[in-house]
């Protein structure tokens, strides 16, 4: 009956050196129950939708049965968490392999939270449904944003409990990725490898996401460069919708240029550039303002470990690394400016466009100015006067950006279609993923998490659906605050 599911598997990261993995079985849990199921992503893997949906799904999606083809591992990686190198790996993760879909792209297939493996340090290998289901709610949501990422098939409880601060219910998210290959893979291979298993990891990661790069003397800092050009833009991708990643350690950043490991992120509602919501993150290494920084952070230690294969001698190797690294503000400024000149309807460019831009941001930083529906508002034109549109500032302002379309040879309609384009109605509103996750939790009722993902799956649709998900959460005086 595998068969039937349309589980086509070729495992090739388990081809690399064995040094790159371990074997791992997902632990098997006692009484699994598919709570979250994907099945637009089912069909793009080219599975057999209503399959997945009796009982073998659920003992597939449990890790309590293996399907045919699949030959679990845990990958090795290493990373700077917060600043400091360790040694890492999959710790609550197996990959189950790679599914071939039928348009010929190969997918990973990775059960998150399903059990202890070789590299699980402290840890019990076990997650629990509440940030299951937020990883699955703000994936899909910044896929439909049109952001690279992971995507989520889906989520089963296991029917046991996990020990946190207090007993949670346990769960598995089935998570489905370009690839898991990280910064952290290259620092590992670079720190316990030999050149040339460095060098196969490379050749690797190229043939999977960069096929186009020639066998040529430039072949490794060509790599580099496509790998620092996709982080510079989807960095600039998240900045343009307000999402906080929260754990940028090196880790969690894919060489594919995809958004993985979706911990404590969440999306900023007042726009103030030192948001911060991890409760871990207490110097504020992560904040908004500082993940374009922090990208090219990571793509140094990216450097660092590709060096020996950049040029034989290494102060070679570090200075055309560097100029590379020095590329990343350029493709991010870039990709940052593209995107907020189509958020205000510009279809041209302009030399002070950048100014009208900061200054519009200012203003919304002093106003605490909500940022997703700042955009809408002015998308929409619905500027309630009471509040920042209000003040002679913004009037000012106004007629600034006005007078700027004007000059464009686009009519307004055509400006307010790509503004509708570009800023999202909806973004996952952290009181309402709350909402959702605590009628799940606390009472198995996944209405509201089930809706909440509709209403998110076409975020630039406008319609009236949408509407009471573009309210903001009553005023707190407590801080949102995410857990990983
Ligand atoms: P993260 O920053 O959440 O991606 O996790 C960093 C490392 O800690 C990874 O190697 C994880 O696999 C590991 N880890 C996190 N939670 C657990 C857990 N409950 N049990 C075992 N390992 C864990
Ligand atoms: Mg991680
Ligand atoms: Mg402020």
């Amino acid at each position: 009956t595998h068969k039937n599911i349309g589980w086509n598997f070729d495992n090739s990261y388990a081809r690399l050196p064995e040094r790159f993995f371990e074997i791992a079985q997902p632990t098997e849990v006692s009484s699994p129950k598919t709570v979250l199921y994907n099945q637009q992503v089912a069909e793009d893997l080219g599975l057999v939708v209503k399959t997945l949906r009796t009982e073998e799904g659920t003992a597939i999606f449990a890790g309590n049965k293996i399907p045919e083809g699949a030959h679990p591992i845990a990958q090795a990686y290493a990373g700077h968490q917060f600043g400091n190198f360790t040694m890492l790996g999959d710790g609550r993760a197996v990959l189950l392999g790679e599914q071939v879909t039928p348009d010929g792209t190969r997918k990973d297939i990775q059960l998150k939270g399903s059990g202890r493996t070789p590299f699980s340090r402290g840890g019990d290998g076990r997650a629990t449904l509440g940030p299951m289901l937020r990883e699955y709610i703000i994936s899909e949501a910044i896929h439909a944003l049109g952001i690279p990422t992971n995507r989520s098939l889906a989520v089963v409880t296991t029917g046991e409990s996990v020990m946190r601060e207090t007993e949670l219910p346990g769960a598995v998210l089935t998570r489905v990725a370009g690839s898991h290959l990280r910064i952290g893979t290259f620092e590992y291979a670079a720190r316990w490898g030999s050149e040339e298993e460095l060098r196969d990891l490379a050749d690797y990661a190229i043939d999977r996401h960069y096929p186009g790069i020639e066998d040529n003397h430039d072949r490794y800092l060509t790599f580099f460069r496509e790998v620092v050009k996709r982080q510079a833009e989807l960095i600039a991708h998240w900045q343009l919708v307000g999402f906080i990643h929260g754990v940028m350690n090196t880790d969690n950043m894919t060489i594919s240029g995809e958004t993985i490991d979706y911990g404590p992120c969440a999306f900023m509602d007042e726009y103030d550039p030192a948001t911060v919501f991890s409760s871990i993150d207490v110097q504020g290494r992560y904040a908004y303002q500082n993940q374009p920084g922090i990208g090219q952070w990571n793509l140094a230690r990216f450097a660092e470990a590709l060096l020996p294969l950049l040029h034989e001698k290494q102060e070679h190797a570090i200075e055309q690394a560097k100029e590379i690294l020095g590329e990343y503000k350029d493709f991010y400024d870039a990709s940052w400016l593209a995107g907020m000149r189509k958020k205000l309807g510009l279809h041209n460019q302009e030399k002070q466009d950048e100014a009208l831009i900061q200054d519009l941001l200012e203003m919304m930083n002093e106003h605490n100015a909500d940022f997703t529906n700042t955009f809408r508002a002015l998308t929409l034109d619905k500027l309630e006067k009471t509040t920042m549109y209000g003040t002679d500032a913004f009037a000012v302002w106004y007629e600034r950006w006005q007078t700027r379309l004007s000059r464009q040879e686009e009519s307004k309609d055509t400006a307010i279609q790509l503004m509708k384009q570009s800023n999202p109605n909806v973004i996952p509103r952290n009181h309402r993923v709350e909402e959702a996750l605590e009628a799940a939790v606390q009472k198995e009722d996944f209405s509201a998490t089930e809706q909440l993902i509709n209403v998110l799956s076409d975020p630039y649709a406008y319609t009236a659906e949408q509407e009471p998900y573009t309210e903001l959460p009553e005023p707190s005086d407590r801080p949102y605050q995410t857990y990983c």
